[in-house]
């Protein structure tokens, strides 16, 4: 019966990201690899829960300890964004860090540190310096689950390539 302390206005249902978006957070994960990359992801989420971010802005890694394993994006530049986009149609509505030698898929810790839920968390995996899969979830921390976001690689608002997303996005509630 009781209410959700942080209930989820517009769950996201899928995200659409340009290829060139995509190309660089590949370009950035492997160029650190085998560190852990990350960065910010801004754009809009409309009705239906359909966010589309218009451009993703790589952070180092701020972590100061195991970096092949941990991220921390850099919160000045977090609060910088957010001051940028303040009275725009735009906002942070995501992050992305890679997994090196890892799936692309949350890990515990990753639940742990989910205390927005309103983000959507983009991991790419990355074998052996190569980027192998790139997916999109948004995160129950009490629940300790997540869920696929389906990915799309939107040209011009039409959508093409549907990322590895479809077995799993069925999962989806
Ligand atoms: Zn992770």
């Amino acid at each position: 019966m009781s209410r959700s302390k942080t209930p989820r206005p517009n769950p996201p249902r899928s995200l659409f990201l340009t290829p060139q978006d995509l190309a660089s957070i590949t370009r950035h994960a492997e160029n650190v690899y085998p560190e852990e990359a990350c960065g910010l992801i801004v754009g809009s989420a409309a009705e239906g829960g359909r966010y589309k971010a218009s451009r993703v802005v790589s952070s180092p890694n701020f972590t100061e300890q195991e970096k092949h394993r941990r991220f921390e994006i850099d919160p000045a530049l977090r609060l910088r964004l957010e001051r940028e986009l303040r009275g725009t149609d735009e906002a942070v509505i995501g992050h992305y860090h890679s997994h090196p030698d890892h799936p692309a898929e949350p890990s515990p810790r990753d639940l742990d540190l989910a205390h927005e839920p309103e983000l959507i968390w983009l991991i790419v995996a990355v074998e052996r310096g190569k980027v192998s899969a790139s997916r999109a979830f948004w995160l129950d921390r009490e629940g300790r689950r997540s869920h696929e976001v389906p990915l799309h690689h939107a040209i011009d608002g039409a959508s093409s390539a549907k990322a590895r997303s479809r077995r799993a996005a069925r999962k989806s509630p």
